[in-house]
């Protein structure tokens, strides 16, 4: 059996929406911004594209912006809202994917900022009193919190936050990648100037994403040249992904809660099962409480052993594909910054499983046992 368990790194692409994808790989080639009918024909499929997601999260078509993906999403707010509208200050949490850490501390490296991280609890629960204080005494703040932690799966209330963001005049972004296509966004219930989609991370293709920008936040573009997407994002259009990734969000909001409900029967199943098999088994954040964590990501801290070293290497020799690595281990494997932020035991193992709508009991079932007979054959 060769098991695939990397999901929060990327999915497999959906048939459906390569079969989306194809006409515009073979016949549809003009260039969207030509004006004959060739590039008509294909700028109408970029339109369609942008309504469409625009309507799945509530927003405007306006408020769409393509991108080639997560990354520049979170790039394009931070160095965009900070740049144009002057903010001198703001606040991320050390949880953060590097798409913003590395963003906002290349921001503070060039002098445009100043840093100021909020503090957590050691399963990596933001504490918004913090947020407050810092608000206070920052306020015209540019805040960068996201919605799913992609390593351990925390999810932070982000409708809490958008509120708290709002009554000091913050700037507030959310890096979506993790939850885009797997929870609702309804842009009118909350206070975000940002979100981010990812299609990758859906089923869809890599290398295509897109930034929401609530209308009347006017900030500069990250690319410069072509006057696409609005004078927003300079370069001819990545159509076929852009056609892939609204095909990908709407098949994902149309099957959203019978996968949800399949997703989350598999992590109960993997933490049952971990729990029987492996002694001492514990789980990292707060990853295996359903309510405050993403359905698709699952962190397991294994018990101190010498083979921990080697966890994911003896998993992928029995085809199991999964990602983690200590925290604390040194060298040129450096670790996971979340893990060390939330003050892991260097002894034990980490592992993330993140499943997809594609995954079955069946494979849950044989990745528990090939973790677990590693486990057996050091206790005797
Ligand atoms: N933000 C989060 C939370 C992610 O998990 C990822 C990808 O793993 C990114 C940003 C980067 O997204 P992309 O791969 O589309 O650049």
């Amino acid at each position: 059996m060769t098991v695939y368990f990397d999901n929060a790194a990327t999915t497999p692409l959906d048939p459906e929406v390569l079969d989306a994808m194809l006409p515009f790989m073979r016949e549809h080639y003009g260039n969207p911004s030509s004006i004959h009918g060739h590039g008509r024909q294909v700028r109408a499929a970029i339109e369609n594209a942008r309504k469409t997601i625009a309507h799945l999260i509530n927003a405007a078509p306006a408020e769409i912006s393509f991108t080639s993906g997560g990354t520049e999403a979170d790039n394009y707010a931070a160095f965009g809202s900070i740049r144009t509208l002057g903010l001198k200050h703001a606040i991320t949490s050390p949880l953060e994917h590097h798409a913003v850490l590395h963003t906002l501390q290349a921001l503070e490296k060039a002098g445009d900022i100043q840093l100021s991280y909020l503090r957590h609890d050691e399963q990596g629960r933001l504490d918004l009193v913090h947020l407050e204080v810092l608000l206070a005494t920052n306020p015209r703040t540019f805040v960068s919190l996201m919605h799913a932690n992609n390593e351990i799966g925390n999810l932070n209330d982000i409708a809490a936050i958008g509120e708290i963001c709002a009554r000091y005049d913050a700037v507030f972004h959310t890096d979506t990648v993790q939850t885009m296509g797997h929870y609702r966004h309804d842009v009118q219930q909350l206070k975000n100037h940002f979100l981010v989609g990812s299609a990758h991370k859906f089923h869809g293709p890599k290398g295509v994403g897109f930034l929401y920008r609530r209308s009347g936040l006017m900030i500069d573009a990250l690319l410069h040249g072509g006057s696409q997407e609005r004078n927003q994002r300079a370069g001819t259009e990545n159509v076929y992904g852009i056609v892939g990734l609204a095909k990908a969000l709407e098949i994902a909001y149309r099957g959203m809660s019978e996968h949800q409900q399949h997703i989350q029967g598999l992590k109960d199943r993997f933490i049952d099962k971990l729990q029987q098999q492996i002694e001492g088994v514990e789980f990292n954040g707060t990853s295996a409480q359903a309510d405050q964590s993403l359905y698709t990501v699952l962190n397991v801290s294994l018990p101190p052993s010498e083979l921990n070293e080697m966890l994911l290497f003896n998993l992928d020799i029995n085809h199991v594909s999964v990602s983690g690595g200590s925290a604390c281990t040194s060298g040129a494997n450096a670790g996971s910054h979340v893990l060390t932020a939330l003050g892991c035991d260097p002894d034990r193992g980490a592992i993330r499983f993140s499943m997809s709508k594609y995954n079955t009991t069946e494979e849950v079932d044989y990745a528990v046992e090939q973790l677990a007979k590693m486990y057996r054959k050091v206790a005797v």
